[in-house]
């Protein structure tokens, strides 16, 4: 019998409901109980696949292929179990079944309506979310009190009826503003949030009042006294050092066992270790490394979230501090790029558009010619390839057809072009044929003796993607003997998933998305290599 913990959000958005939701997952997964993860967003799109990295941060993909909420990253991260397509589930996917059944007559000729066809789909979602776990952790998206997230609200109101005693919990996450000029904190808006929650039927169980400090009796009283909630059950989200201690600060207030005992559900042991084994390991690291990151989407940290949090674990694991400074490419002319010398290692993470596009190729040669630890990312790797055709092998106009679709050589392009490049028909997985996007994990093959295969230590991976171009196949002779090596190829579809450099000290890229799959424990073997070779250079 599954139960339920509904996170929901008051205040201000942007309080870390995602690493709340997956740290109290964590302490409930390392008691030994199943638990499951589920993100509702409730904006329109069918999935974050088509939203802007700058405006929504960036799209998470899973082993089965889904673009999700960043979120889901975090749960990964810190319950270290996988989530599928149905672990987010956006308004627009819930409008999207209820309408596709209306017009394959399912619901009889009655008037469809969001109270109850919209809540019921929302509520099959959410079971289904639960894989049937013994605790199901519902995060939902947005701010009590936005109009987008009611249909969402009075499904988990009519849900946890539904489930009866015991077998669903509310967590409230809110925000306690800090006024300077008067040293005081502020409840009213968190009296407000729960006002607002209250009105629609729903009394949280429990608060996690986030702010700078630790929260006192008085004023857990005061905010009980408010909200109608237990004094016992108002607790402290302060703004940690890292995400990472967040499990622990919960642990050490005993929100999980206030929890079990709601649930009426028999005590098991917990296992600290993993989190207070980290804790010290970060707290022991003293030196940093510098990594530069060639990127577009420089405005907005949560744009490279991923991509940030493994760096982050790769240099832990390496004893260090991350010093990240994200480079706007569009900003790297030819003087400028020297620079670079600074940096301990360059990274070009993925992108999609032409926009900085000539940036991150100087910064790559940049990274070639200074032997300089280099790490490129699915479009970071694609520029490894153009740079070394125009520079190398002296293809002067070498491109992607993403940039130039007249392009003489066009080294990297969809595979239904492909053929056209050289007059040749070329066999390839028919699977992969582009126009589409290629999503999901795949499995990929190793050079045996190569970087990649030293880094992984084994020559069967699989890695997840998110793109459309390729290198191009038809092209790839030109490459022979030239000092670029392609170190791994799709299982399938004979696809080049990984180049290196010959004579260079640490040159990799690929065409897959290693960042997803790094975890605070054990990094990636790509970040982990990267990294200890970025920490050389500067020796
Ligand atoms: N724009 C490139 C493509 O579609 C790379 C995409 C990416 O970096 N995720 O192939």
């Amino acid at each position: 019998m599954t139960r339920y913990v509904f996170i929901t959000g008051g205040v201000v958005s942007s309080l870390g409901k995602g690493i709340a939701a997956a740290s109290l997952a964590s302490l409930f997964k390392l008691r030994g109980f199943k638990v499951s993860l589920q993100k509702l967003d409730p904006y329109i799109n069918l999935d974050p696949g088509t939203m802007s990295p700058i405006q929504h941060g960036e799209v998470f993909v899973t082993d089965d292929g889904a673009e999700t909420d960043l979120d889901l990253g975090h749960y990964e991260r810190f319950v270290g179990i996988k989530m599928t397509q149905d672990s987010n589930v956006t308004a627009g996917r819930v409008y999207s079944n209820v309408i596709n059944k209306e017009r394959k007559g399912e619901y009889l000729g009655s008037t469809v309506q969001v109270i109850p066809h919209i809540t019921d789909e929302i509520k099959k979602l959410i079971i289904r979310g639960a894989k049937n776990s013994d605790i199901a952790f519902v995060e939902i998206g947005g701010t009590v009190g936005d109009i987008e997230s009611l249909p969402f609200l009075e499904s988990i109101r009519q849900f946890s009826l539904e489930l009866g005693n015991s077998r669903s919990i509310f967590v409230h996450l809110t925000l306690l503003p800090y006024i300077d000029v008067t040293n005081e904190i502020k409840t009213k808006p968190t009296q407000h949030s729960v006002k607002e929650l209250r009105s629609i039927g729903i009394q949280p169980d429990i608060l996690l009042c986030r702010g700078k400090n630790p929260i006192n009796q008085k004023l857990k009283k005061k905010i009980a006294l408010f909200t109608n909630v237990s004094e016992n059950a108002v607790f402290s989200a302060v703004d940690a050092k890292s995400i990472y201690d967040v499990p622990m600060l919960f642990r050490e207030q005993k929100i999980d066992e206030y929890m079990l005992k709601k649930f009426k559900l028999k005590s098991k042991r917990l296992n600290l270790k993993p989190w207070s084994t980290y804790k010290s390991k970060v707290g022991k690291c003293k030196k940093t490394v510098k990594i530069a990151v060639i990127g577009k989407y420089v405005d907005l940290a949560d744009s490279y979230k991923s991509l940030n949090e493994a760096l982050y674990h790769s240099a832990v694991i390496n004893n260090r501090v991350i010093d990240i400074t994200y480079l706007d490419s569009e900003k790297i002319t030819k003087s400028s790029v020297k620079k670079l010398k600074l940096m301990d290692g360059i990274l070009v993470p993925g992108g999609f558009g032409n926009r900085g596009i000539e940036g991150k190729v100087l910064a790559a040669q940049y990274a070639r010619i200074n032997k300089i630890p280099y790490l490129g990312i699915c479009l970071g790797m694609q520029i490894s390839v153009i740079e070394f055709a125009r520079n190398v092998l002296k293809l002067k106009n070498a491109n992607s057809t993403e940039f130039n679709s007249n392009t003489k050589h066009p080294v990297i392009a969809l595979v239904e072009e492909w053929k056209d490049s050289l007059g040749k028909k070329i066999i390839s997985d028919k699977k992969n044929m582009g126009g589409t996007m290629r999503l999901g994990a795949q499995d990929c093959t190793l050079l045996k003796g190569s970087l990649a295969h030293k880094s992984y230590k084994k020559i069967a991976i699989n890695e997840r993607h998110r793109h459309r171009y390729e290198v191009n196949n038809a092209l790839l002779k030109l490459f022979d003997n030239s000092g670029l090596i392609f170190s791994g190829e799709s299982k399938k579809g004979n696809l080049m998933e990984i180049v290196e450099l010959k004579d260079h000290p640490w040159y990799l890229a690929c065409q897959f998305h290693p960042e997803f799959t790094s975890s605070p424990i054990s990094g990636h073997p790509l970040f982990n290599g990267f990294i200890a070779a970025s920490i050389k250079k500067r020796k």
